[in-house]
């Protein structure tokens, strides 16, 4: 999609692989995603992201990335999917070890099965006593899904969200996923990728959390943002940190669009202010077009 097609082989470069996770609620999604975002599973890391922007990335051991949608649930991914954003790479599937595959599991599995994402099961919380990984593997094993102790393709991990058991591994999995699935981007050319999250900040105005897919995007590049334009004015990482550049599979905040765009609007870079003003107005245009063709009827 994004373009990549477009890009000349030798302008591509490996990018970071962009993760969901998914599962039924109470799982552990949002305590898997909390601790590798504030615990120190990353190398050569001062410390925890403490802010929440929609996304972050991770750094292993190796130097290897990997960029978390931190929206946790199908919900955000369907929404995203529906405005023909793809963005996930790799979907993480939690399982809690003391449950069973529930209806939102195989309704996350279903959902990545669709869009092409392949999946890596975490089966959660066998920190508890009550807990029986096993027994999970055995459901999806009847579900046609073999993970690779039982001889099947699907890579899994037994972890604790709560302890951080075995999380580095998962990462670790993460990252050998990504390798098969090779994935690459032009960092040379104007950026292009799909908004994460957006609101109106007191102070700051329209704070957006994008994520660069393809190309890099600079302050002072002017940019179209579904039905949003304007110029950026200043960037943050997920830390919290002033940065002037963002490159491919990187979650950053902007300010300086003149509206908040919806989360899966894609995000284009215009040469110049002129061109990405006219698409802008037209847009608006044929919305209002739209609008009243539906009110007529
Ligand atoms: P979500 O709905 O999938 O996002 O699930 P949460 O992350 O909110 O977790 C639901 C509950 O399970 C919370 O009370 C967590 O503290 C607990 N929980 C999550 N992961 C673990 C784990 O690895 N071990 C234990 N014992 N509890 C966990």
């Amino acid at each position: 999609n994004l373009m990549v097609e477009e890009d000349r082989p030798e302008d591509l470069t490996p990018r970071a692989p962009i993760v969901t996770v998914m599962g039924h609620v109470d799982h552990g999604k949002t305590s898997l995603l909390d601790y590798i975002r504030k615990e120190n599973v990353i190398a050569g890391e001062s410390g925890g992201i403490t802010q929440h922007i929609g996304a972050y990335g991770v750094m292993l051991d190796n130097g290897q990335k990997i960029t978390f949608l931190d929206t946790p649930g199908h919900e955000a991914f369907t929404a995203m999917r529906a405005r023909g954003a793809q963005v996930t790479d790799i979907a993480i599937i939690v399982i809690a070890a003391d449950d069973a595959i529930m209806p939102q599991t195989r309704e996350a599995i279903s959902h990545a099965q669709a869009a092409g994402v392949p999946i890596i099961f975490a089966i959660n919380k066998v920190d508890k006593p009550t807990a029986n990984p096993d027994k999970i593997k055995e459901q999806l094993a009847t579900m046609n899904l073999l993970v690779e102790e039982w001889g099947g393709k699907i890579q899994s991990e037994d972890i604790s969200a709560k302890t951080g058991l075995k999380v580095k591994e998962l990462l670790e999995k993460v990252l050998l996923e990504a390798e098969i699935l090779d994935l690459k981007a032009n960092a040379d050319r104007l950026a292009q990728g799909t908004v994460v999250e957006a609101q109106l900040d007191k102070g700051k105005g329209y704070v957006a959390t994008i994520l660069v897919q393809n190309g890099t995007l600079r302050v002072g590049d002017y940019m179209l943002a579904g039905k949003n334009h304007g110029k950026i004015r200043a960037m943050h990482d997920e830390r919290g940190h002033v940065i002037k550049e963002a490159g491919p599979s990187t979650p950053v905040s902007v300010l300086g669009l003149d509206g908040a765009p919806t989360a899966g609007d894609k995000f284009v870079v215009f040469e110049d202010e002129r061109e990405a003003k006219q698409i802008a107005a037209k847009r608006t245009q044929l919305q209002r077009e739209l609008s009243v063709r539906t009110q007529k009827h």
